[in-house]
């Protein structure tokens, strides 16, 4: 059991309050956990206090690590959402009750709708805290997923495979990313996950000593010009993304030459590029693999100099060079930049903006992007090229940085992030992903165009609704089909994809174009169908 001065010794920068919110929490989680046990017999608050461990290890404030510690308090435990509310306050009720939703969206499978049901999570979400919260306990899960009966264990670990790993990717969070695929591997697929251990083992023998001689080499070469601290580490390809690669290169091992890279972290942006020159000075690089992800980050704000190059001592070898911030960043991805405490002052405008604004049940998921966003945009013009924040995040920024007040960058945001789909479930389970204001018709349509032709009636969630119906996130829709059932031009008022009033068209005999303003409507929406 995670004591927790474990977990408070693990928080950075932990005021006394912080320090009594966490104690606080950690009392209640075990006050409401008391007598439940986990799959492996042990008490069920070992992994409340598991998750709490990981989430102040990644940098999170309190208000999250409390949260992490109560994820499960009300759905298993006896605490209701009142009493956390009263004890804890809105924020935290909010993240444990956005937590407690995600559950409730399970993959079952069908990879083609991972992407959507990565989506619908992200939009059910609302904000990136809950998502964390998630990836955290989803961590301890899998780490203790031997215990779990066999039937559940593969579709937990395919669900982590497919959607939390590329969620945490998304978020730029490597670290977790790489574990969650190194924990699922073996269970999804056990002959594939021992055959590339086996490989990745062979490999290590051979690469390790080179290695150190290579490290200690250029050790020496960097002293020569002044670089002293700094430091070197060696890391082995994660066992998942391995796998991947071997796929693609026709099991080659020899075609990989990523199994193990030399990382050397300097001080400063300057001095990655001065350690890059020494490399390549002493050592050949290989054309065409050389990338600057300084000057042009990934699309998750990973940032870092990567190049292959051929030593004597240990054949070909991937060397990346970074800073201490762009480490961080490696590791953490979006969670190093989850301090709002220094952030709260750059937000206090924006908040009020916000606290009128309709969306006011978003308003955490603002607070917590906002201020990242703003700073984004305000170091725009710095020629260090430094994002603090992943890129798909910057970019939403950019496209609102011309927005005025802060009411309709907030709309604006909402808009791009999370209202234009919706994400709906077929009854076994399969995510569809329409437009918003989308109506069982264009479910029925988006599944097959006969199941639209032949609709006689809709249930959303068990019950019979009328076909205006708009569709929610995560509703669960079931389509009556009846042979002698016929589209009626009634149906044109009311869909809203082009796909389904192209079928209700064909069905009705019609033949003439779509009138111009529906047209222009649907460009505007950016209607994918
Ligand atoms: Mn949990």
């Amino acid at each position: 059991m995670t004591p927790v001065k474990d977990i408070v010794g693990a928080m950075t920068a932990a005021s006394k309050e912080d320090v009594a919110l966490v104690e606080k929490a950690y009392e209640l989680s075990k006050k409401a956990h008391e007598g439940q046990t986990r799959y492996s017999g042990e008490p069920y608050f070992v992994h409340a206090a598991a998750t709490a461990k990981v989430l102040a290890e990644y940098g999170m404030d309190a208000t999250t690590i409390a949260a992490g510690l109560l994820h499960d308090a009300i759905e298993d435990g006896r605490i209701s959402r009142e009493e956390i509310e009263k004890e804890f306050g809105k924020e935290i009720l909010f993240i444990v009750d956005g937590v407690t939703k995600l559950g409730t969206h399970k993959y079952r499978g069908a990879e083609r709708h991972a992407e959507s049901l990565r989506r619908l999570l992200v939009a059910t979400a609302s904000d990136i805290r809950v998502l964390i919260v998630k990836l955290a306990d989803r961590f301890h899960n899998m780490q203790t997923l031997e215990h779990v009966p066999e039937n559940k264990r593969r579709r937990i670990a395919l669900e982590t495979l497919e959607i939390y790993a590329p969620i945490a990717d998304r978020l730029g969070m490597g670290r977790m990313k790489r574990t969650l695929e190194d924990l699922a591997f073996p269970y999804v697929d056990p002959d594939a996950a021992q055959h590339t251990a086996e490989v990745r083992k062979l490999k290590t023998k051979e690469t390790e000593d080179g290695l150190a001689q290579v490290q200690k080499t250029l050790k020496q070469e960097l002293a020569k010009k002044g670089l002293t601290t700094f430091r070197t580490d060696i890391r082995m390809k994660g066992l998942w993304s391995l796998h991947k690669k071997l796929q693609r290169k026709n099991d080659d091992i020899s075609l990989i030459h990523d199994i193990a890279a030399l990382r050397i972290i300097v001080p400063t942006v300057e001095d990655c590029y001065t350690t890059l020159g020494i490399v390549h000075s002493l050592y050949r690089p290989l054309p065409g693999e050389f990338k600057d992800y300084i000057a042009f980050p990934k699309p998750n704000g990973y940032q870092s100099l990567h190049t292959t190059v051929v030593t004597p001592e240990a054949g070909i070898v991937e060397i990346q060079i970074r800073d201490e911030e762009m480490h961080r960043h490696a590791q953490f991805g979006i969670a190093s930049h989850m301090s709002y405490k220094q952030l709260g002052k750059n937000i206090e405008k924006l908040d009020k903006g916000i606290q009128k604004s309709r969306f006011s049940a978003l308003s955490f998921s603002w607070r917590s992007l906002i201020p990242s966003l703003m700073k984004v945009t305000k170091d725009n013009d710095e020629t260090r090229g430094k994002t603090t924040v992943p890129l798909w995040l910057a970019e939403l920024a950019e496209a609102h940085a011309d927005i005025g007040g802060s009411e309709e960058f907030v709309e604006g945001l909402k808009e791009d992030f999370f209202s234009h789909r919706v994400f709906v479930f077929t009854p076994q389970g399969d995510v569809i992903d329409l437009p918003a204001t989308s109506t069982p018709i264009d479910f029925a349509y988006a599944i097959h165009s006969d199941l639209g032709d032949h609709l006689q009636g809709a249930k959303v969630n068990g019950k019979l609704v009328s076909f205006e119906t708009n569709l929610g996130n995560g509703d669960v829709v079931e389509i009556i089909r009846k042979d002698s059932a016929h589209p009626s031009a009634k149906w044109l008022e009311i869909v809203r994809t082009s796909l389904a009033r192209r079928h209700i068209r064909n069905a009705l005999g019609m033949t003439e174009p779509t009138p111009p303003s529906r047209r222009h409507v649907r460009r505007m929406h950016k209607d994918k169908s």
